[in-house]
C-alpha cells in the first residue's frame, strides 16, 4: 500500500533524531498496513515470528516513541487495552458495541467545535475526539440468524 507514506514517516522520525531499529520499522510497517486498530498485544503476536527476542514491553516502548513523535495515535477506551494506528490522515471512528471493531470514516474535521469550545471556556484547545457507536454489519447479520 503506501510505501511512500512510510518513507515520509521514517524521514520525519530521523529528522527528529529517532533511531529506526528493524523492530521499530516493522511496527510502523504493520500499522501502516493494518485496518484493525491493533492492540500492542496484536502487534506483538503479528511480529514475534520475525523477532523472536522481542518482548511485549519492546512493542510498547516502540509505540510510545512513535506516538511521541506524532506518527502513531493511541486510542484509549475505558479500561480495555489501548489500540494503535498510524496517524497520517485525520478521520473519525465508528465502534461496534457487540464485537469492539473500530472502523475509520472520513468527515471534515470539526474545527469549529474546537474554536467554539475555546471561545466559550477560555481553554487552549489541543484536540477533540468523537466516536460513533453502533452494531457492525457482521454482528447485525449474526443477530438476525438467531431469530
Ligand atoms: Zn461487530
Ligand atoms: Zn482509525
Amino acid at each position: 500500500m503506501s510505501e511512500n507514506r512510510l518513507q515520509k514517516a521514517i524521514v520525519a522520525l530521523k529528522e527528529s533524531g529517532v533511531r529506526i531499529t528493524p523492530q521499530r520499522h516493522a511496527v510502523l510497517d504493520y500499522l501502516m498496513n493494518s485496518v484493525i486498530h491493533p492492540t500492542a498485544d496484536d502487534i506483538y503476536k503479528a511480529l514475534e515470528g520475525k523477532f523472536p527476542n522481542m518482548s511485549v514491553a519492546t512493542v510498547y516502548n516502540n509505540l510510545r516513541v512513535l506516538r511521541e513523535n506524532g506518527l502513531v495515535r493511541e486510542l484509549t477506551y475505558g479500561d480495555s487495552s489501548s489500540r494503535f494506528e498510524i496517524n497520517l490522515t485525520d478521520h473519525y471512528h465508528i465502534i461496534c458495541e457487540s464485537c469492539g471493531k473500530i472502523v475509520d470514516f472520513h468527515y471534515p474535521s470539526l474545527d469549529e467545535v474546537e474554536s467554539l469550545a475555546a471561545k466559550v471556556t477560555g481553554f487552549e484547545v489541543s484536540h477533540h475526539r468523537m466516536e460513533v457507536y453502533g452494531t457492525c454489519e457482521e454482528c447485525k447479520q449474526q443477530k438476525g440468524h438467531k431469530h
